[in-house]
């Protein structure tokens, strides 16, 4: 049986990944569960490039089939900020509350709180076999920190269509229309194809 291995030390992403393969035959293990599973530098440029960078080095280090995410918030007052780097906008070793109160610092009296999410996945079955699938979920910026779920920019991101916070809703809700929800369900019916 063919194995995957996610490429993420994030113990939610994994178990909501693993949620998403049940019924595939694959064994699904985290890098983890792997010995000197090397940790990629995220210093790309693009969400693709990372992605792909950590996809690689995990594939190239096992072997097995890999599979990375990488996210980033685009704030269109801010010129698509923090994007690709969102992790670390506050600065290196901030917190995520850290970058939440930084982004509302940034945008007040900011003429327009639109902003989106994008997720993109790498998935490399082969040296040169490299798939991506992507998934946008737009939204707003709140005025202030709302909700006690989810992570990252969670409390202050507002999907379209919602006047809560991603933060506020439950997993299933988010998952539903999150930018790694849509992401994942284009990767997972890629899989089926290949799989079934
Ligand atoms: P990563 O690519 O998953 O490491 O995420 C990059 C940054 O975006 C980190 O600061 C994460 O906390 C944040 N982030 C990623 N996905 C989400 C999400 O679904 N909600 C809120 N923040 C997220």
């Amino acid at each position: 049986m063919q194995t995957l291995v996610l490429a993420t030390h994030n113990s939610g992403k994994v178990q909501e990944l693993r949620a998403l393969l049940v019924g595939l035959p694959i064994r699904v293990i985290a890098a983890a569960d792997i010995k000197g599973a090397p940790v990629a530098k995220e210093d790309a440029l693009t969400l693709r490039g990372n992605a792909l960078k950590k996809a690689m080095a995990l594939y190239a280090h096992c072997g097995h089939w890999a599979l990375a995410d990488d996210t980033g918030l685009r704030v269109a007052a801010l010129s698509g900020a923090p994007g690709v780097h969102s992790a670390r906008y506050a600065g290196p070793g901030c917190t995520p509350r850290d970058n939440r109160l930084k982004l509302l610092a940034a945008l007040a009296g900011a003429a327009t709180r639109a902003a989106e999410f994008r997720t993109v996945i790498a998935l490399v079955t082969g040296r040169n076999e490299v798939r991506y699938f992507e998934g946008v979920c737009p939204g707003s910026i709140a005025r202030e920190e709302r909700g006690d779920g989810g992570f990252g920019y969670d409390a202050i991101f507002v999907p379209a269509g919602f006047s809560r916070t991603f933060a506020e809703l439950c997993a299933a809700e988010k998952h539903a229309i999150s930018h790694r929800g849509q992401a994942m369900r284009a990767c997972q019916a890629y899989l089926r194809t290949q799989l079934l």
